[in-house]
């Protein structure tokens, strides 16, 4: 017998203090008593947050009558054993303007499912309806609904109820509400909204709509080439704009975005040249986008099912989050956004930045993944001397194993073609009731059937191992220079620089350099370096370093805390990346990755 189905209701109750009231009602509770339990952390986002912190006050009742709730965990309660439907009662405080959780205010609310919507134990698999209820606040008057769940009594953008299959996709379809603006387009005949939260004049939503529609279609006929058949019926962008903010969290249908106001086209710029900035939003919705397929379908063998109250650890993240990167400005290029030299650039970046840090040798790209809960998604000051990101680093690796594979093969087989498989195998029928994730074994399998080689020592070299990439021995044969300008006359302490207040911290301090040999540590507090004061700007600092040589020591004056110490350093060469690619030959053969 199926279960009956799961209700919500969800009221954005006190716009002033941030309260959603939400209540869940269960038609057939477990005779034993019912259990709720709310997630402790959001796909995507790996890191236990402990959502049910924000819930301030619960209650249940049947019938009327109250019900005993006991608190059985952190994020556990329990209803006494009742007869009939049982309604739990509780508020949500929204006060967390990130992708990850939940916000509300005078402007706007948005909410992730894993914030707000108990689970019912042993009802997931029931329909879950929700009615999304207007705010009574004279404010929200006229505010309008923005999400991926399937209207059930409700028009499209209104209030009133939504649909998910299961309490999975209940979770996995954030909600927006408020004054937002609003485009839609069609991508191979897909409906896409873009919606925009926050004040933004003159947004170039045209522009917008033009660009994005050539990233999805460029994806979509990237996975069926043949079909052009998107995996959703329909797809949200929801962004909220801030002065300053950057990130992305991928769902099934959808994505919730955070950017900076600047980042995107006005109406003013129309006839200009895309900005770095929108460069880099629309790189960001290519990421995202890109997981509809990666990761929200083909998963991780431990992501299906997931286990949302607990870690639950991969070694594949490289792959999931890693490839996903690789293919993001890669897909912009391919869908005519960014020139090949523009890609170039953002890679010299990329290789740069992972080539900056000495974790990349201490921590491989599988130990990054496996490890992402307690140290990727919890840097502190020593990140660089301990850890590599599976982002970047696996961006890396992609590209790698694509010119490894396109090289070997004279053209005839690349990393597209394992994307592909992987996502014939184990992506296309996820929600058709074959969910099976993909182990790594299963993994390096595809890799050598795809290829058609035995790429094991490529994985334990570069991804069970730490060797930095062979990209200087790979590009070159793609016509693409690599050439690393590192200004090595340039004397330096090996520090990363910041601001607090007028004063210059050391944010990090590179193992081995010369300020980690003089003693100086991360978060000491610049004074003085040869009697002259350090002041805020970390430009500064190479100011005053620039009257000296590669091997002069230099007096630096440092605040801990709150004393005053004084430190010899031994001024050594710059050990900054300047890495720099050159497309030498337009036409080469096997083609580019970005040409494909
Ligand atoms: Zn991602």
């Amino acid at each position: 017998m199926k279960n009956k189905k799961i209700s919500y209701t969800i009221a954005a109750r006190d716009l002033a203090a941030h309260m959603f009231q939400v209540s869940v009602t269960v038609e057939a509770p477990a005779p034993e008593g019912q259990v709720f339990v709310l997630p402790a952390w959001i796909p995507g986002s790996y890191m236990i947050r402990e959502f049910s912190r924000n819930i301030i006050t619960a209650r249940a009742e049947a019938g009327g009558q109250a019900v005993a709730l006991a608190k059985l965990d952190k994020h556990s309660w329990q209803a006494a054993p009742c007869k009939g439907k049982l309604t739990v009662h509780y508020e949500v405080y929204a006060w967390d303007l990130s992708v990850r959780a939940a916000h509300l205010d005078q402007t706007h609310g948005f909410f992730n499912g894993t914030s707000v919507f108990l689970r019912a134990v042993g009802h997931e698999d029931a329909e879950h309806v929700v009615d999304i209820q207007r705010p009574a606040d004279e404010a929200a008057r006229s505010w309008r609904v923005a999400t991926a769940l399937k209207e059930l009594k409700a028009r499209r953008y209104g209030f009133g109820t939504y649909g998910a299959k299961d309490y999975d996709e209940l979770i996995d379809s954030p909600v927006e509400m408020g004054d937002f603006a609003l485009a839609t387009f069609k991508a191979h005949g897909v409906p896409h909204d873009v919606v925009f939260t926050g004040r933004v004049p003159n947004l170039d939503l045209a522009r917008l709509c033009a660009d994005l529609k050539a990233i999805c279609e460029s994806q979509i006929a990237f996975f069926e080439p043949r079909t052009k058949k998107a995996p959703m019926d329909r797809y949200v962008f929801m962004t909220m704009v801030v002065g300053d903010g950057y990130g992305g969290l991928e769902h099934r249908a959808s994505t919730a975005l955070i950017c900076s106001r600047a980042d995107l086209p006005t109406t003013a710029s129309r006839d200009k040249p895309r900005s770095e900035g929108y460069e880099k939003f629309l790189g960001l919705c290519s990421h995202e986008y890109f997981h509809t397929w990666n990761v929200k379908r083909i998963k991780p063998a431990v992501f299906a099912p997931y286990d949302l109250q607990v870690e639950n650890y991969t070694p594949l993240l490289w792959l999931f989050e890693g490839f996903t990167s690789y293919y993001d400005d890669l897909m912009l290029v391919r869908a005519g956004l960014l020139s090949e030299d523009g890609y170039y650039k953002m890679l010299g970046k990329t290789v740069g930045g992972v080539l900056r840090g000495s974790g990349r040798t201490k921590q491989s790209v599988a130990d990054s993944s496996f490890d992402a809960w307690g140290k990727y998604y919890r840097q502190d000051e020593n990140s660089p001397n301990a850890i590599v990101s599976y982002y970047a680093k696996g961006s890396l690796v992609g590209l790698a194993l694509d010119l490894t594979i396109r090289a070997k093969t004279g053209g005839k087989r690349s990393l597209d073609d394992i994307m592909r498989a992987l996502w014939q195998r184990f992506g296309r029928d996820f929600y058709n009731g074959r969910a099976r994730g993909v182990t790594p074994a299963e993994v390096e399998a595809l890799f050598d059937e795809i290829s058609g080689m035995k790429l094991k020592p490529f994985v334990d070299k570069y991804i069970r191992g730490t060797d930095d990439l062979p990209l200087a021995k790979l590009l070159p044969q793609f016509g693409v220079s690599y050439k690393d300008e590192r200004k090595a006359g340039k004397p330096s302490m090996d520090v990363n620089l910041g601001r607090d207040g007028a004063d210059c911290k050391l944010s990090a301090v590179h193992d081995g350099g010369a300020a980690q040999r003089a003693g100086l540590s991360a978060n000491d507090l610049l004074v003085a370096i040869d009697g002259l004061r350090v002041m805020g700007n970390p430009n500064n600092v190479d100011a005053l370093l620039s009257r000296y040589k590669v091997g002069d020591t230099v007096q630096v004056h440092a605040f801990r805390r709150d004393e005053l110490m004084s430190f010899d350093v031994k001024l050594h060469g710059d050990r900054v990346p300047g890495i720099t690619f050159t497309v030498e030959e337009k036409k080469t053969t096997p083609r580019r990755p970005t040409a494909s």
